[in-house]
């Protein structure tokens, strides 16, 4: 049977704005992978009224109601009153969950437990308890007349921690299915434009379906089964990422790829080839997402951040007079930064970003958005001339990065560089 979910988070932090609603976010990421339909995100303030509606209503149109938030020990704290009141449940209370909660004041707090965090181990009768390695509200669970009811803490990293260890085993048992999913990542091309050309195809497919996820600068399409088991799920997979990749072309950089940097490094580790960066604009941004990556260090050599013009060509080597003559921001500038720093390293191979981040032109009049990034290796080098529009300083940023690792990858796979 398909479920329908509904996320109710409680909070009057979250009205006023003063927080985000992370934890919607990922319990709805943690749901849609289970294939839980969620339709409806609610955020009700502390005030047990508004909770009470908030919570008729959800049983109205979801079988399964999550809440976070509301577990703490103080008198807003009311989500569990107020549910176990709506479902005509009692609060019982747990002799040795009061022990643990006091056990936790006292070694990790060092100080006695606060008489009202007794109302913590009250918990709804008949109730699968989630108990909280993190912090001291357990969560619970309970199902009445076909509507499943979980109540989770507010604090993220206590909600996450029980939604990973707890609530997603929970919740899988619910369902007779194994939903896989298989994540084809490309770059170059916006998702509109994608979509465009694969409308024909998503609209026939039920089972697996294909959806769109724009990520900045780049688009990630999910591809989802839902079978008897794990393997005949991923045998519908199989030739629909076989097909969907093929469909696309070298827009595709990888299935399940956490991002342009790791399809290098794996490209470059099957090389075995090393690889140095040289980056003006994007500040170091190469250098850190390369560094993210564990083992990375087997093909890395390092990087030089020349922001500075004559670090181009105190440090990189990059000549005064192409400088003098090109400027800092040129398609020569990029070549040369790219071949510095692969003979300051050794590195045989070097990628280069130099660009115009804004808000402001440069001193040479360079409008924002003029990014070179610059490849060099032992067949030559090459620059890739972008003008990337005006538009937010990180996301500039982000997306030259994206552009000099894809054309680093393109290089590395023997593929058109442009
Ligand atoms: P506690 O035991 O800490 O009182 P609780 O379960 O009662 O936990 P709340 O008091 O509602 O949770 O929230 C605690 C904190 O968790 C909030 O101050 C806020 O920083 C964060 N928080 C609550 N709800 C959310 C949410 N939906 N998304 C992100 N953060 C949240």
């Amino acid at each position: 049977m398909a479920h329908t979910a509904e996320i109710i988070a409680v909070g009057t932090e979250l009205l006023l704005g003063n927080i985000a609603n992370t934890n919607a976010q990922e319990l709805s990421q943690a749901l849609s992978a289970l294939g839980i339909n969620v339709y409806w995100h609610t955020v009700v303030g502390d005030n047990p009224g508004r909770v009470r509606e908030a919570v008729e209503q959800a049983r109205r149109r979801a079988d399964i109601i999550i809440t976070t938030g509301g577990l703490g020990p103080t008198y807003d704290d009311l989500t569990k009153q107020t549910i176990c009141e709506a479902f005509g449940r009692e609060l019982v209370l747990h002799p040795d969950i009061a022990a643990q909660i006091r056990a936790v004041y006292e070694s990790r707090l060092h100080t006695p437990m606060p008489a009202n965090n007794i109302r913590q181990a009250e918990l709804p009768v008949d109730c699968v308890i989630f108990d909280n390695p993190v912090g001291t509200a357990p969560g619970c669970a309970f199902e009445e007349g076909g509507v499943y009811v979980l109540m989770l803490p507010g604090p993220p990293f206590e909600m996450r921690t029980m939604l990973e260890r707890w609530v997603v085993p929970y919740l899988r048992k619910l369902s007779q299915d194994a939903i896989v999913s298989r994540d084809i990542m490309t770059f170059g091309m916006g998702e509109s434009r994608i979509e465009e050309l694969l409308r024909d195809k998503m609209e026939r497919m039920t089972n697996p379906t294909l959806a769109t996820y724009a990520k900045p600068s780049e688009v990630r399409l999910r591809a989802t089964a839902k079978a008897g088991s794990v393997q005949a799920a991923e045998a519908l997979l199989a030739p629909v990422v076989a097909d969907v990749t093929a469909f696309l072309g070298d827009i595709v950089y990888g299935v399940d790829v956490k991002g342009l940097e790791y399809a290098c490094v794996s490209a470059l580790k099957e090389r075995g080839l090393t690889l140095a960066t040289a980056e003006s604009c994007t500040g170091g941004q190469l250098a850190a997402r390369l560094t993210a990556i564990p083992g990375v260090s087997a093909v890395y050599r390092g990087g030089v951040v020349s922001y500075w013009t004559q670090m181009k060509a105190d440090v990189l080597g990059v000549p005064a007079d192409l400088l003098e003559k090109h400027g800092a921001v040129s398609e020569q500038t990029a070549r040369a930064m790219a071949e510095g720093v692969r003979r300051v390293t050794g590195a045989e191979v070097g990628v280069s970003v130099t660009g115009v981040a804004g808000p402001d032109r440069d001193e040479r009049g360079v409008e924002v958005g003029v990014v070179y990034v610059g490849l060099s290796a032992p067949d030559g080098a090459f620059c890739r001339a972008l003008n990337l529009g005006r538009r937010r300083r990180d996301l500039l940023q982000n997306l030259a990065g994206n552009h000099a690792f894809d054309l680093l990858r393109r290089w590395l796979n023997a593929l058109p560089l442009s």
